[in-house]
């Protein structure tokens, strides 16, 4: 990505600390989506990275929700979410993945990913890597192509692209 979108983002993400539980520095894009101007050339800047070279976007819920609507419009191509477990009307197809504590589940509709179709796989903080690898696997199984992950913000230290090899993983700011 352009060293503009990387200053765009480092500039308007806020660090909170010990949220949602002590310890985590969690990374908030809420300035970001409420600066009108910057959300436009945030996306923009996106598409500019991807026209052409995908058929649809994928966002992960809730956050990727927020940044794959308007990609998909720019890019014009549709949108296809990847939710919670429990979200979606069936029939679903689900991955189960290990979280610090417990466990999480993300789900998507098959019907809603086409033979051969090539995904860009969409949400605002890479950090253990778990939720886009299940996003992998849902949109895979589905018959779609990954053509890479965006991510606003990739956390480093967690080494989530490690869970992601073999994917292409397009972080705009490295932590
Ligand atoms: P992971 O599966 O560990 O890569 O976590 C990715 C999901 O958790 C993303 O949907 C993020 O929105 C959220 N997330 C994890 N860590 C943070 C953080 N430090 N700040 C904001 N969101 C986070």
């Amino acid at each position: 990505f352009p060293v503009e979108l990387t200053d765009l983002v480092r500039e308007h993400v806020r660090e909170i600390p010990d949220f949602p539980a002590p310890g985590v520095l969690f990374r908030d894009i809420t300035p970001l989506l409420a600066d009108g101007p910057a959300f436009g050339a945030l996306v923009r800047g996106l598409a500019d990275k991807y026209r052409g070279h995908v058929d649809a976007v994928a966002g992960l819920e809730s956050r990727g929700f927020i940044l794959a609507a308007p990609l998909a419009l720019e890019l014009g191509v549709g949108m296809i979410t990847v939710r919670k477990a429990g979200r979606l009307p069936g029939p679903v197809v689900g991955v189960d993945y290990a979280l610090e504590y417990g466990t999480a589940r993300m789900e998507l509709r098959p019907d809603t990913v086409t033979e051969g179709q090539r995904v860009l796989i969409i949400d605002d903080v890479l950090a253990t890597g778990g939720t886009g690898a299940a996003a992998v696997q849902l949109v895979e199984r589905s018959g779609g192509e990954v053509v890479a992950l965006a991510m606003l913000l990739e956390l480093a230290a967690l080494s989530g692209r490690t869970k992601l090899d073999g994917h292409r993983v397009d972080s705009v700011l490295i932590y």
